[in-house]
């Protein structure tokens, strides 16, 4: 039988425009669309993957035969990781001659990615929560020898409580036991350095499961600092710094971090795959243990210096307000409200709520401008825009 007998052309995307309706747009990859769809029959919603195929002047067809098998690798992988906690759900699929269509449980919060960059960085409990499921499914994966290969925020999902769902199962890949890659996949700042080495050396004996635990590594790291371990401007020197294992813990947002937390992601992140923490190591470590033992600092010398120096100059700082204090009182609220500071916050959070659209860019018109007005006129400004009478805004 040949391709076109198997594959008829409409059959799978009519079979899925009968039962689905498909809405905006959620995502984009390379050949990938990924929509949020309802069920017409139930109005349940879901998230579909479409992955297209068709033959265009953008790809030989070769190319297009590439995608076509990596999608039925990831359509055979998902299935075979179907019903992990923390492992996004294959609900439905359909395949076309010119489409596929991977119908998936929706996560409304999207990705840990956008997450991330709503509050910068997150807290060691939270990191905790995160990495703990995440090694679990590292886990889960590595125990049926599944290498995932694009482990970090943009694959990883968020549900309405905050758990996570792994995603983009498409450079994943099922190895036999003792059996290493060579192939070079994964995306750059999250590369374990063996893949690189891989790129460079013909002999290399090839890598393994422990790549995620490098990118798990590098994850946990960006959680908490905000920023990624390894990077660089040129890639040719990010990649030169993930090769030697280069980065530190030097940032501010590190002072504050635990001495536990510091040693988990450096045992994540060795250069040495062999010497590198599996996930049952890592999820042994001391960091994930319930006790509140984990939370107990190691202050070195220096910390325990600063941390007097700080404690004694809040002291001082906290006694010469409360000199200096004076009581607030309708008369001062009402000769200079703009001097305190709870009124000023909030004259300026009402302003910035009208200004935020024209306050962001040109050159008269700026954040700081904003503050140079006067209560006054910031009050007259407000009243204007938002067409309201000023009491009404107070
Ligand atoms: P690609 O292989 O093209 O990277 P992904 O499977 O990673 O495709 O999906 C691309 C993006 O689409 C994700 O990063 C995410 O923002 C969004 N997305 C994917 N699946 C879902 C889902 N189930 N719910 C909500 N958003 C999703
Ligand atoms: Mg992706």
């Amino acid at each position: 039988m040949t391709k076109e007998e198997e594959i008829p052309d409409w059959v799978g995307a009519k079979e899925f425009y009968d039962k689905y309706e498909p809405k905006e747009i959620l995502g984009r990859g390379v050949s990938s669309v990924v929509r949020r769809c309802v069920d017409k029959r139930t109005s349940q919603e879901y998230a579909v993957k479409i992955i297209d195929i068709t033959p265009s002047d953008k790809m030989t067809p070769q190319e297009i035969e590439e995608i076509r098998e990596a999608t039925v690798k990831e359509i055979d992988i998902l299935k075979k990781v179907c019903g992990q906690d923390n492992i996004i759900q294959l609900k439905d699929c359909y395949e076309s001659k010119a489409f596929f269509f991977l119908v998936f449980d929706l996560m409304k919060r999207g990705e840990l990615f956008d997450y991330l960059t709503e509050k910068v960085t997150l807290s060691e409990k939270e990191t905790r929560k995160i990495m703990r499921s995440l090694l679990e499914v590292v886990h889960f994966l590595h125990a049926q020898n599944i290498v995932h290969r694009d482990l970090k925020p943009e694959n990883i999902l968020l549900d309405d409580y905050m758990n996570i769902k792994l995603t983009d199962f498409g450079f994943a890949v099922q190895i036999q036991p003792g059996q290493t890659l060579k192939e070079v996949c994964g995306t750059p700042g999250y590369l374990a350095p063996e893949i690189i080495e891989c790129s460079m050396e013909a002999e290399h004996p090839g890598y393994g499961t422990a790549v995620d635990i490098w990118s798990s590594g590098v994850i946990m790291y960006t959680l908490l600092a905000g920023s990624p371990p390894f990077w660089h401007r040129k890639q040719m020197l990010m990649l030169r710094m993930i090769l030697a294992g280069s980065y530190d813990f030097s940032s501010p947002e590190w002072e504050d971090r635990s001495d536990t937390v510091k040693d988990l992601i450096s045992r994540m992140l060795v250069v040495d795959p062999k010497k590198r923490f599996t996930a049952t190591d890592a999820l042994n470590h001391s960091f994930f243990s319930q006790y509140v033992v984990d939370e107990v600092r190691q202050f070195s010398p220096f910390r325990r210096f600063k941390v007097i120096c700080l404690t004694v100059l809040a002291t001082m700082r906290i006694y010469c307000s409360y000199r200096r204090a004076k009581p607030i009182t309708k008369e001062v609220i009402k000769s200079d409200p703009y001097a305190i500071k709870p009124i000023r916050k909030l004259i300026d959070a009402c302003a910035f709520k009208i200004y935020g659209h024209w306050v962001k860019k040109g050159q008269t018109q700026n954040r700081a401008a904003l503050f140079e007005n006067t209560p006054k006129i910031i009050l007259l400004s407000i009243a204007a825009e938002a067409d309201e009478p000023i009491q009404h805004i107070w």
